[in-house]
C-alpha cells in the first residue's frame, strides 16, 4: 500500500483549525504566502511518496550495520538522504542568513510528519539535524556558527545529540563525561555516550556531535553540565573536513524496530570539541535542541499512525469476511461495526494530535515573531502534550492497525508489524511520556496555571460560539474543558509533587483530549456538512468523555499508590 501524503488535511488545518494566517501576518513570516506553503507542503509530500516511502522496508529488513568501525547504512537511504538534502528539506526553518529558509515551523512540523510516515528509520538523521542547527543558531559563537551552520542546513553535514550514557538516562544529571580544557580555545571531550541516533553513517561529509560533559570542578547535576560540539572530522582551515577526530563508534544496538537507524555506542577519548553556550550553562543550550526535537518527534508518532492507518483502510475495504449487519453494505470488513469502530477512531486521534503538534507550532512561530511572552508560554505548554499524545498515538494506531488486518497484521510482509515496532520508542527516547508528563505537571505549572487557563479560556469561548449551531458538539467541549480546568486549579495548589507526579500521565492525556475536542469542534464549525464534522462527532461523543475517567485518575493524589508497596506488587 503506497503512502499518500495528507496535503489536504494539512492544508484545512491551517486554514480552519490552527489559523497558520496569524503567523504568515507578521512581518517575520510574511514570505511564508498561502502560495510558498502549498508549494512546499506538494513537493514535499510528493519526495515523501516518491522517494521515501519505498526504502521503509528496506530499513527493516536491512539494517544499518558496523563493519569495521565503519556504519554502513541500508540500501538505498544514501539516495533517500541526498533527495531530503536536495530538496532543501533538512531544515526549512532555519535563518535565512546561513542559507535556511526561515519557514515557520508549523509548516516544518508537517512537513517533518510526512517524512517520518514514508521512512521513520532515515527522517531521524534530518530531524536530529533539525534540532543542532537551531541550538546553534541560538548559542554557539560567531565563528562557529559561520562554520557550522551553511553545511548543516544543506545537509552537507549532520548532526546528532548525545546525553545518554549507561548511568545517566532520564538522570541526565549523573553524566560523567569529561571535558578539559586545551589552552587554545578547544576543548578535549572523554567519555562513554550510549543510544546516539545515527552517531555515524555513511553519506554525509562530516557528522556534528552536540555533547554535554563537566569541565574541571563543575558542580553535580545538571548545574554542572555544559555543551560541546565535537565534529567527527575536524575542519581544516579552508572548513573542509580534515583530520578524524579521537571519537569512534564502539557498536550499534539489535533493536526491536527502526532498523534503519543506527543506534550506536560511541566512544570520546580526548576529542577535540568547542564549547557552546556558558561553561556550565549546556542544559538550558541543549534544551534549545530538546524542545525543537520533541515536536519533532510528536511529529513522527503522528506520522507513523497516518501511514499505518492508510495501510489499514486499504485491507479493510479489499478483505472479505462473514456477513455484515448493514444494509446495502459491500461485504468487506469496513462495514463491520468493530472495524469501522477502530478505522474512525484513528483517524479521529490522528486529527486531536495533528491539530495539537501544528498549534504547537504555530505557537512557536508567533513566540519568535512578536517575542510575546504568552506565545512562549503556550508553545512550552503545547511542547511536552504534542510530545507524549502524538506519540502515544502513534502507538495505538498502529497497534489497532495491526488489529484490523487480523492474522496478516501478525505477519511482517502487510507492513502493518513494522509501524508497530518502529513507533514504539517514540514514547521513549527524547523523555519518556512520564517525564514529559511530569514536566508539564510541574515545570509547565510553574506560572500558576496561567498558559493553562489562557489556553482553557479559549476553547471555552470557542464553545459558547458554537453552541447556538451546534449544541451537542459545543457542550460536551465546553463542559470537557470546565472539568479540565478545575483539575488544573486543584493541580496548582498541591505543594507536595508526588501528588502532582502520582497522576501526570492521566493528567497530560485528559488535556489532549480536550484539546483534541476543541480542535475537532472548529473542524465541525468550519464545515458542518462534511465528513470532518461527522469525525468531529465521533470523537466528541464518544472519545472525549474518556477526560472524565483520566481526571479522577489525575487528582487521586500519591498516598493510595504508595501503599502499595514494592512488596504488594510482588505479592
Ligand atoms: C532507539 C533509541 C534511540 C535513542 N537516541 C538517543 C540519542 O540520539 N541521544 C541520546 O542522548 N539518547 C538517545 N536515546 C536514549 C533515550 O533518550 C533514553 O533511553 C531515555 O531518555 C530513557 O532513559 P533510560 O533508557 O536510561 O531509562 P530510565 O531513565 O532508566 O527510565 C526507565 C523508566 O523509569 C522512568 N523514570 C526514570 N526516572 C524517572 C523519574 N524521575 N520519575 C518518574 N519516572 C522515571 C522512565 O519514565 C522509564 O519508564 C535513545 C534511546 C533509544 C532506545
Amino acid at each position: 500500500m503506497p503512502y499518500r501524503a495528507p496535503i489536504s488535511d494539512y492544508r484545512f488545518l491551517f486554514d480552519h483549525v490552527v489559523d497558520l494566517q496569524k503567523v504568515t501576518d507578521t512581518p517575520r513570516f510574511s514570505e511564508a504566502t498561502p502560495d510558498v506553503v502549498d508549494a512546499i507542503l506538494t513537493e514535499a509530500g510528493k519526495m515523501s511518496e516518491e522517494v521515501l516511502a519505498p526504502l521503509q522496508r528496506s530499513g527493516d529488513l536491512h539494517p544499518a550495520r558496523l563493519e569495521n568501525g565503519v556504519v554502513r547504512t541500508s540500501p538505498g537511504f544514501a539516495e533517500g538522504y541526498r533527495a531530503i538534502a536536495d530538496g532543501g528539506w533538512v531544515a526549512i526553518a532555519a535563518d535565512p542568513d546561513h542559507g535556511g529558509m526561515g519557514l515557520p515551523m508549523a509548516v516544518t512540523t508537517a512537513v517533518n510528519e510526512m517524512m517520518s510516515a514514508a521512512c521513520l528509520s532515515l527522517q531521524l538523521n534530518p530531524l536530529m539535524t533539525q534540532g543542532q542547527i537551531e541550538a546553534l543558531e541560538h548559542h554557539a559563537s560567531d565563528a562557529l556558527k559561520a562554520l557550522y551552520l551553511p553545511k548543516l542546513i544543506t545537509g552537507e553535514w549532520s548532526g546528532t545529540m548525545n546525553l545518554t550514557e549507561p548511568q545517566a538516562g532520564s538522570d541526565v544529571g549523573a553524566l560523567r563525561t569529561k571535558a578539559e580544557p586545551n589552552g587554545d580555545g578547544s576543548y578535549s571531550i572523554t567519555g562513554q555516550k550510549i543510544y546516539i541516533s545515527w552517531g555515524d553513517n555513511d553519506f554525509t561529509g562530516n557528522i556534528c556531535h552536540l555533547v554535554l560533559a563537566r569541565l574541571p570542578g563543575a558542580a553535580e547535576g545538571t548545574k554542572g553540565i555544559s555543551l560541546f560540539l565535537v565534529p567527527k572530522y575536524l575542519p581544516d582551515d579552508s572548513g573542509a573536513p580534515g583530520q578524524a577526530n579521537d571519537l569512534r563508534v564502539v557498536s550499534l544496538e539489535h533493536k526491536m524496530g527502526l532498523h534503519g537507524s543506527p543506534t550506536a555506542v560511541m566512544e570520546y577519548s580526548g576529542a577535540t570539541g568547542w564549547l557552546i553556550g556558558p561553561e556550565h550553562g549546556g542544559m538550558k543550550c541543549m534544551f534549545t535542541m530538546m524542545n525543537n526535537a520533541r515536536l519533532g518527534v510528536g511529529g513522527q508518532g503522528i506520522g507513523v499512525a497516518e501511514g499505518a492507518y492508510q495501510h489499514a483502510l486499504a485491507y479493510a475495504t479489499e478483505r472479505r469476511q462473514g456477513k455484515t449487519l448493514v444494509e446495502g453494505a459491500g461485504g468487506a470488513i469496513v462495514d463491520h461495526a468493530d472495524v469501522r469502530r477502530m478505522l474512525a477512531t484513528m483517524k479521529a486521534e490522528i486529527f486531536a494530535a495533528r491539530a495539537i503538534a501544528l498549534s504547537c507550532g504555530v505557537a512557536i512561530d508567533m513566540a519568535r515573531a512578536t517575542g510575546a511572552a504568552d506565545w512562549a508560554a503556550r508553545a512550552a505548554l503545547l511542547t511536552p502534550i504534542t510530545k507524549a499524545f502524538g506519540t502515544d498515538t502513534g502507538i495505538a494506531v498502529s497497534d489497532m492497525g495491526v488489529q484490523v488486518h487480523g492474522g496478516m497484521g501478525f505477519i511482517e510482509e502487510t507492513g502493518a508489524a513494522q509501524f508497530s515496532r518502529d513507533v514504539r520508542v517514540t514514547a521513549i527516547y527524547e523523555g519518556t511520556n512520564g517525564i514529559q508528563s511530569m514536566d508539564l505537571v510541574a515545570r509547565k505549572m510553574m506560572d500558576g496555571g496561567e498558559a493553562a487557563f489562557g489556553l482553557l479560556d479559549e476553547i471555552e469561548e470557542a464553545a459558547e460560539a458554537a453552541k447556538a449551531r451546534l449544541p451537542d458538539l459545543a457542550m460536551p467541549v465546553w463542559n470537557a474543558a470546565e472539568t479540565l480546568r478545575e483539575c488544573v486549579e486543584w493541580l496548582v495548589t498541591q505543594g507536595d509533587m508526588n501528588a502532582r507526579f502520582a497522576g501526570a500521565v492521566p493528567f497530560l492525556r485528559a488535556f489532549a483530549r480536550v484539546l483534541g475536542g476543541y480542535y475537532h469542534l472548529r473542524a465541525a464549525v468550519a464545515d458542518p456538512e462534511s465528513a470532518r464534522a461527522r469525525l468531529a462527532r465521533f470523537y466528541i461523543l464518544r472519545l472525549l468523555p474518556e477526560h472524565q475517567s483520566l481526571l479522577v485518575h489525575a487528582r487521586a493524589g500519591a498516598e493510595d499508590l504508595y501503599a502499595l508497596t514494592p512488596g504488594d506488587l510482588a505479592a
